[in-house]
């Protein structure tokens, strides 16, 4: 663990095997409480929680707020339009500035690699990297892990294919190195131009075509980001859709489908798989407000856990609560 990123979580790689599956049992724990009528834990009560968004964003920035206020955490969303960010103020500033509130988490988007690690150096808040540019999307990979895993059970020796434009995305890079953390072995496909050369050194194999589809246990489908393309990548749309569409006749029938949204339907995807009950693109989401909240819990509550809180889950399954004590000195999102 680094100790600049010790009370953050800023990268899957930060974490190891029993992180993960610490925090996805944490958020397993959380699911309960999803599901009662009245959604609230007292866990966060009085502790500030700062969402930074110089990004789009539906389903995190909502997620990322959901958890926190059911933790009762009181959430505050910054977004750059309407502020002084328009002025011209820098990221610095703008951290720093938000920093004087004392809040204790800050979840970042930003659209440049690196952002959500130099916001770390900035604030004693911890911070969440919500998505930096194509570098990585963390707590993505960590509620796709919680998601399949939940789907097929453990993903030891399990392949799973993620399609599309590799290049500019970070969830293809968390979820690379998330899935073969946890025993997986994964193929990242798409076009020649959209698979950066050298990824296999993440652990991963690369084609160039959907003709070995079949084999995978989840097919992880990635939508064009062109907001981060700078060039032409691809001859034209409709070849690209004519190859690497996958749609009812690719898909087999006990295949997962997973895509971490938005879709573009009838580009990496055809809506006919899209609503079909291969696809778990809703449980993705449902899943994204246990995981967050469990990441919260990890950086802001798990530290000091010695009893639990009343209404609290206690530790997770399998977990001791010396072992939540223990990990929270070693775990790279607990410091
Ligand atoms: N929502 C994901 C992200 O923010 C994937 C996407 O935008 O295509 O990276």
């Amino acid at each position: 663990m680094s100790p600049a990123t010790g009370r953050h979580l800023l990268s899957i790689e930060d974490l190891d095997r029993d992180g993960i599956e610490r925090i996805l049992d944490r958020a397993a724990s959380f699911a309960e409480v999803s599901g009662r009528e009245i959604k609230k834990l007292p866990t966060l009560r009085g502790r500030r929680v700062l969402n930074l968004f110089y990004e789009n964003s539906t389903r995190t920035r909502s997620s990322f707020e959901i958890a926190a206020k059911t933790l009762s955490a009181d959430v505050t969303n910054f977004s750059p339009s309407g502020s002084s960010v328009e002025k011209g103020e820098s990221l610095k500033d703008t951290v720093q500035t938000l920093s004087a509130y004392d809040p204790a988490a800050i979840v970042i988007r930003h659209p440049h690699a690196g952002a959500a690690a130099m916001v770390a150096g900035w604030t004693a808040a911890a911070v969440v990297n919500a998505g930096d540019g194509k570098h990585e999307h963390p707590t993505q990979a960590l509620l796709d892990v919680y998601t399949l895993t939940r789907r097929i059970g453990p993903l030891d020796g399990k392949r799973v294919w993620i399609i599309g434009d590799i290049l500019h995305s970070r969830v293809a890079r968390s979820d690379i190195l998330a899935f073969t953390k946890m025993g997986a072995h994964v193929t990242v496909c798409g076009p020649p131009t959209l698979i950066p050369r050298g990824i296999e050194a993440l652990g991963c194999d690369v084609r160039y075509t959907l003709d070995d589809l079949r084999e995978a246990d989840a097919v992880y489908t990635l939508r064009m980001q062109k907001e981060r393309m700078t060039d032409s990548y691809i001859p034209s749309l409709r070849e690209y859709v004519a190859t690497y569409q996958v749609n009812a006749r690719r898909l087999g029938p006990r295949q997962v489908l997973m895509h971490p949204g938005p879709v573009n339907r009838g580009v990496e995807l055809s809506g006919e798989v899209v609503d079909s009950p291969q696809a778990v693109i809703t449980a993705q989401v449902e899943a994204g407000v246990v995981v967050r909240m469990a990441v919260l819990y990890e950086l802001l509550a798990g530290a000091r856990t010695t009893a639990p809180e009343p209404g609290t889950p206690g530790p997770a399954p399998g977990t001791t609560a010396s072992a939540t004590r223990s990990l929270s000195a070693t775990s790279s999102v607990v410091g």
